[in-house]
């Protein structure tokens, strides 16, 4: 709810905050149980950033984080231990996030000495079992991450992340790194899994393309803040922002008759955001109110919310 987060930006001698990185800029955004929830944007967009401050990683510099109608916003570590459990993150890049020096059971396990009250004879059960639900077999838990290829790495990531039996998985461009060729297995296990455990998923990508099977709806964030949500369905049909206008009109095999909104130009700095609407210095439908005046985002009514003054006049 209201989510921010800056970071300060340090300069001259006296290495003095000279400005923010307005990463988060006022986020509200709800994960309903059981769904995919797409947050996709350009890189710089806010959207790991905003991940992470779901799963308490980061602190905001303001708002709120609600889980499962608890505040647990100004939680200290101990007393978000039990939330934490519930919580858990699938890193992009699978080679630099598993710890080279561990043995995959020893990485599994790690989760499992931290939250769970488990003999040790519990854990190597629990961690075989792991395998094989992520499709490997049980010696690979005496194996080290230099003898695995990204695909695998990742399933043992995965393993790592449900073997604190999780309800809520964020899944950080958790494809991104990979061989096309093995992303959509991945996608696949993910899939499988979520029905298998009823997990929740907030899948981080920058690729309308990946998301389009994955998610049940789709975030678009733009600058740090969010352009529009909707159900997948009337997001890639009913597109209202022109920014996700323009992502949609750049993904292949998507609607060829839609007359193609070319995206000019970079995104701003995220540490100088343009006045009125974040996009306006890149919209093909900009006008004079877009430059003064901030777009709220409003619903437009099955679950469809737009931040453009398109629909406002
Ligand atoms: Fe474009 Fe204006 Fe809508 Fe922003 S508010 S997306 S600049 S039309
Ligand atoms: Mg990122």
């Amino acid at each position: 709810k209201n989510l921010k987060k800056y970071f300060p930006v340090k300069g001259g001698i006296l290495k003095r905050t000279i400005g923010h990185v307005k990463a988060v800029e006022n986020v509200t955004l709800s994960i309903y149980q059981g769904e995919t929830l797409g947050l996709v944007g350009e890189s710089g967009s806010g959207k790991s950033t905003l991940g992470h401050l779901i799963l308490k990683l980061l602190d905001p510099t303001e708002g709120k984080i609600i889980f499962n109608g608890k505040d647990i916003t100004s939680y200290s570590q101990r007393k978000i231990r039990p939330y934490r459990k519930n919580m858990q993150m699938i890193f992009q890049d699978p080679y630099s996030s598993l710890n080279p020096r561990m043995s995959v059971g020893d990485l599994i396990e790690e989760p499992l000495i931290l939250h769970d009250r488990l003999t040790k004879k519990e854990r190597q059960n629990r961690i075989i079992e792991l395998l094989h639900t992520v499709g490997l077999d049980e010696e690979t838990r005496f194996k080290y991450p230099h003898e695995f290829s990204g695909g695998q790495l990742q399933r043992i990531g995965i393993a790592r992340a449900l073997s604190s039996r999780p309800s809520l998985v964020i899944g950080d461009e958790p494809v991104s790194l990979l061989d096309v060729s093995v992303q959509s297995q991945v996608l696949h296990l993910m899939s499988d899994l979520q029905i298998k455990f009823n997990l929740t998923y907030l899948f981080i990508s920058h690729d309308l393309s990946v998301v389009k099977h994955m998610c049940d709806r789709i975030a678009v964030m733009y600058l740090g803040r969010i352009a529009e949500v909707a159900p997948k369905h009337s997001l890639y049909k009913e597109p209202l922002h022109p920014y996700t206008k323009a992502l949609i009109a750049s993904v292949p095999g998507v609607d060829r008759k839609r007359e193609k909104v070319k995206l000019e130009g970079n995104m701003p700095s995220p540490s100088n955001h343009p006045a009125g609407c974040p996009f306006h210095t890149r919209c093909p439908e900009s006008h004079n109110r877009c430059t003064v005046e901030r777009p709220e985002l409003i619903n437009m009514g099955n679950d469809h919310y737009v931040a453009c003054h398109l629909y406002t006049e």
